[in-house]
């Protein structure tokens, strides 16, 4: 399937039904699966015979959507978690542990930020977080000794700042550690970071990929590129004898291609058991189906909305990096030639006050903690998921008191602009 264009694998990539077999894949909604002897079980637990047991490991119909993401990112591997949350603590955590440290963007989705920050740190993981922009003498002041990854987000949510994946992937593999970057906000229609020197990609899938706010989700896909038995060391994990899976070395068992995966599987879906659904899993394979017609949608209506929004009188500030003369602009045209997202940030003039009064007045965006979804929702941080902060720690987080996040939909555009005067005029 790899060999067919982005669009094709979105519909075909990971299930090619057999003579008589149904066309969609089936929904397994199955806890468990049947032997006829302990033997034959036995030998799936050794991973001496490749087969279904329990769907907290592994289940088909979670396969197969995994399969089509990892031939979307052009991967070697890939496995679905329950929430992008999931994925980006076990992509991190199936190579850092207690005493080890993370090199990380600071522009990264708050949740993200917080399970770093506070969560992991809690486990003994220190993380030192650099701004997206820093020069590389900066990069290269952050690494330490125990440093096992460096972490960013292609497009920050909700910063939107553009990673120069090039720029963390060379500074990484100077430091023999792989770059980790999640791919949520382009996806792979408008970014492919294995292509930029990135080596393992997490997704939460409940964005774009999905689309339309059936399911919340996750993905991370092996590029099968890090050469972790070069670094038996400080990859151990990866290099030498699990003893809590049957003695197996997960680089020499499954390869560069596999090892990364099969050992997040067998350790942490084993131990956290954060699985999707498979419901879920079927729900987010139709969503990637039309996932290239969404993509393309979504960044031109918002940049129709980013170039309104900019000549507007009672706008005060606009960040969208297709726009041209945005701060990220070249890095997005270099990385993200055919478009980034679909988020729109901006200040309304008046500060707190005249974003709550523009919120009100919208009557089509549906004010929603959600973002990159087919229908146009919006939300204000300082009085949302920031709340809690005053205007000086909000400032320090990097959001401003005016600062309107707008998941532009795929809804006509005509109607969107007019939605978005009509608030602007009541302010
Ligand atoms: N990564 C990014 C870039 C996000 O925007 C989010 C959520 O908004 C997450 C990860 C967390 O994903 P989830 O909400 O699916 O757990």
């Amino acid at each position: 399937m790899s060999d067919y264009k982005i669009s094709t694998n979105c519909l075909h990539a990971g299930y090619r039904p057999e003579n008589g077999q149904p066309r969609n894949f089936p929904i397994v909604q199955s806890t468990t699966f049947r032997y006829e002897t302990s033997e034959a079980m036995g030998k799936l637990f050794d991973l001496e015979a490749s087969g279904y047991f329990y769907t907290r490991l592994q289940n088909p119909t979670n396969d197969y959507t995994a399969a089509k993401i990892c031939a979307l990112e052009g991967g070697t591997a890939a496995m679905l978690t329950s929430s992008g949350q999931a994925a980006n603590f076990y992509a991190v955590f199936n190579i850092a542990s207690c005493g080890d440290h993370v090199v990380a963007s600071s522009a990264i989705y708050g949740g993200t930020y917080n399970l770093f920050a506070v969560t992991m740190k809690r486990m003994g993981i220190e993380f030192t977080f650099v701004e997206p922009d820093c020069s590389e003498a900066e990069l290269e002041a952050a690494f330490r000794p125990n440093t096992k990854a460096v972490f960013g987000e292609t497009v920050a949510n909700p910063a939107l700042s553009v990673l120069d994946i090039e720029k963390f992937a060379n500074a990484a593999h100077a430091h023999g550690v792989p770059l980790i970057v999640d791919n949520t906000f382009p996806t792979p229609i408008n970014c492919r970071p294995f292509e930029w020197g990135a080596d393992i990609v997490t997704h939460s899938t409940t964005k774009y990929m999905d689309g339309h706010a059936n399911a919340v989700g996750g993905a991370i896909v092996d590029s099968g590129k890090f050469d972790w038995a070069k670094y038996p060391d400080k990859f151990a994990g990866l290099c030498t004898p699990d003893e809590s899976y049957h003695g197996v070395t997960y680089t020499e068992r499954f390869g560069l291609e596999g090892a990364f995966i099969t050992k997040c599987t067998a350790q942490l879906m084993r131990d956290f058991g954060a699985i999707p659904a498979p419901m879920n899993a079927y729900l987010l394979n139709v969503g990637l189906e039309t996932l290239p017609l969404r993509m393309a949608k979504h960044c031109e209506n918002a940049l129709a909305v980013a170039k309104f929004l900019k000549d507007h009188p009672k706008v005060a500030w606009v960040r969208f990096p297709g726009l041209e003369g945005d701060s990220q602009y070249e890095l997005a045209k270099k990385y993200m030639p055919n478009g980034t997202c679909g988020v729109v940030s901006f200040g309304v003039k008046g500060g707190r006050k005249a974003a709550e009064t523009f919120m009100a007045g919208l009557t089509l965006a549906s004010i929603a903690t959600h973002v990159a979804d087919a229908k146009t929702c919006v939300l204000h941080p300082a009085s949302a998921t920031h709340r809690q902060m005053n205007d000086a720690e909000l400032a320090a987080a990097g959001i401003s008191p005016d600062l309107v996040r707008f998941s532009v939909g795929i809804e006509d555009v005509r109607d969107l602009i007019a939605d978005i005067e009509n608030a602007l005029s009541a302010v």
